[in-house]
């Protein structure tokens, strides 16, 4: 299977190719020549365990990669997860199910992604006899998940910038504490944007980036969204036959990389009827989907910050089968959203998806009422989820963090604390951070300093 880009002027890469390259050279996100057709192929999966349907779906995909490579490279990304389940479907009543993506490593969904992306970089360093430098800044979750993915792995380091003094202490204790010597902890003495400009310039620096085989982490490399496609089949397969007729994915949103995945299984032949974007106070998408328009609007940081999200970049491949696969509107559109940070969709898709919108006023009520009404407690970001649920569908909510990686929330919700022994474990850690001011110089040596 080869890789095409959305905006159509990149040339298609095998799969390995496709994940570490990122990004398209065109700046277009990468995505199957043609989705496989699953629908006679799913019923029988019913019976498998995580690991080995995560390797019956990707096989669709890495198929540049050996199956039994790829069968050993998969098992691997998934056993750091807690729960013998690894994606466990908690019934809460008969009419509301909870998806918990919370088990694995970082305690929060973005590992069931980025677990498998570790274990492909480090595949390929061995194939290519190559190593690879891995360069982010986060603001927190995905720094943390891409850290635990990487470290100590032969052939790889990993240095994420983060703001200094602006993530939450759990957070920081995620990255600094780890005690594996391929990982760079940079805090900047700056903001997250600071960070991010800076990030930009040395990425953009072609020579340096070549010199040091960068490779960047985000959300929108082609196999974190298709890792993230499993979990909805896992799910699905688990839930009663009577249930699935008129079943709702409700999915915490910011980039739109999550319900992107859950969708796209929609078109591979998975009969998933509906989803639901449930989004925080940054609205954009609640905006796009009630009304058509998406437009830009300033981040208002909030109590779930992993959804607080200003330009949805994974919506680019949703807006590619909206426009028929049609690369050069694609372009059009994305060159017009970038001018204006407007765009009005004449025709939308509304059968399958619905919207909510959650203050951070309405978080912490949330929370003490799920607790109240099912004994469970959810994050701030799966509370978002919790607002408006369908009266008449079977809820399928997904929950993408531990409440345990947000303790003063929980605690103004229901006056109490919830534990991970996890995140107490990491109290007792050292914290290992290099202080850094924002400057590219600065940055750029420490890399060259550290690189492998
Ligand atoms: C990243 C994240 C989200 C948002 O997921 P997207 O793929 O960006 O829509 C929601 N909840 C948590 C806890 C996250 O870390």
């Amino acid at each position: 299977m080869r890789f095409i880009s959305t905006r159509g002027l990149a040339q298609p890469l095998s799969f390995s190719d496709a994940v570490a390259t990122g990004l398209a050279p065109d700046g277009g996100l990468f995505l199957p020549e043609k989705l496989p057709d699953l629908s006679a192929q799913w019923p029988p999966m019913a019976g498998l365990g995580y690991a080995q349907l995560c390797h019956e779906f990707m096989r669709h995909f890495a198929t540049d990669i050996p199956e039994e490579t790829l069968r050993r490279l998969v098992g691997k990304a998934y056993q750091g997860f807690d729960h013998a389940e690894t994606a466990p479907l908690v019934a809460l009543d008969a009419r509301t199910y909870v998806l918990e993506l919370f088990h694995g490593p970082t305690l929060a969904f973005k590992d069931f992604a980025m677990q498998l992306l570790g274990n492909l970089y480090e595949h390929q360093c061995a194939q290519r006899g190559e190593s690879i430098n891995v360069l982010g800044a986060t603001s927190g979750d995905t720094g943390a998940a891409a850290i635990h993915a990487l470290l100590g792995k032969p052939g790889t380091a990993i240095f994420i910038l983060y703001p200094d003094g602006r993530v939450s202490p759990l957070q920081e204790r995620q990255m600094t504490c780890t005690g594996a010597d391929n990982v760079f902890a940079l805090a900047i003495d700056g903001s997250f944007d600071d960070a991010q400009a800076a990030l930009k310039t040395i990425f953009g620096d072609t020579a340096f980036r070549l010199k040091n085989r960068l490779s960047a982490v985000n959300s929108i490399n082609l196999a974190r969204v298709l890792a993230q496609c499993v979990y909805y089949l896992y799910a699905w397969l688990r839930l009663p036959q009577e249930a699935r007729a008129n079943a709702e994915f409700v999915v915490p949103t910011g980039n739109f990389g999550n319900v992107l995945a859950g969708w796209l299984l929609q078109r591979m032949g998975v009969p998933i009827p509906a989803f639901k974007v449930a989004t925080n106070q940054n609205d954009i998408l609640y905006r796009l989907f009630t009304t058509g328009e998406y437009r830009v609007a300033d981040v208002q940081p909030s109590l779930a910050p992993s959804m607080d999200i200003q330009v949805a970049s994974n919506f680019e491949r949703f807006l590619y089968y909206q426009l028929g696969g049609d690369a050069a509107r694609v372009r059009a559109v994305m060159a017009t959203c970038a001018k204006d940070g407007v765009y009005r969709f004449d025709k939308f898709e509304h059968s399958t998806f619905s919207a909510s919108r959650c203050s951070d006023a309405e978080i912490p009520g949330i929370i003490a009422h799920v607790r109240r009404r099912y004994g469970y407690l959810v994050d701030p970001h799966t509370a978002c989820a919790f607002k408006d649920l369908s009266p008449e569908k079977v809820s399928v909510v997904l929950a993408t963090a531990s409440p345990a990686k947000f303790p003063e929330t929980i605690r103004e919700a229901i006056g109490a604390e919830p534990k991970h022994p996890r995140l107490e474990a990491l109290r007792k850690r050292p914290i290992h951070k290099h202080k850094l001011p924002a400057s590219v110089e600065a940055i750029t040596r420490f890399v060259e300093a550290h690189a492998v």
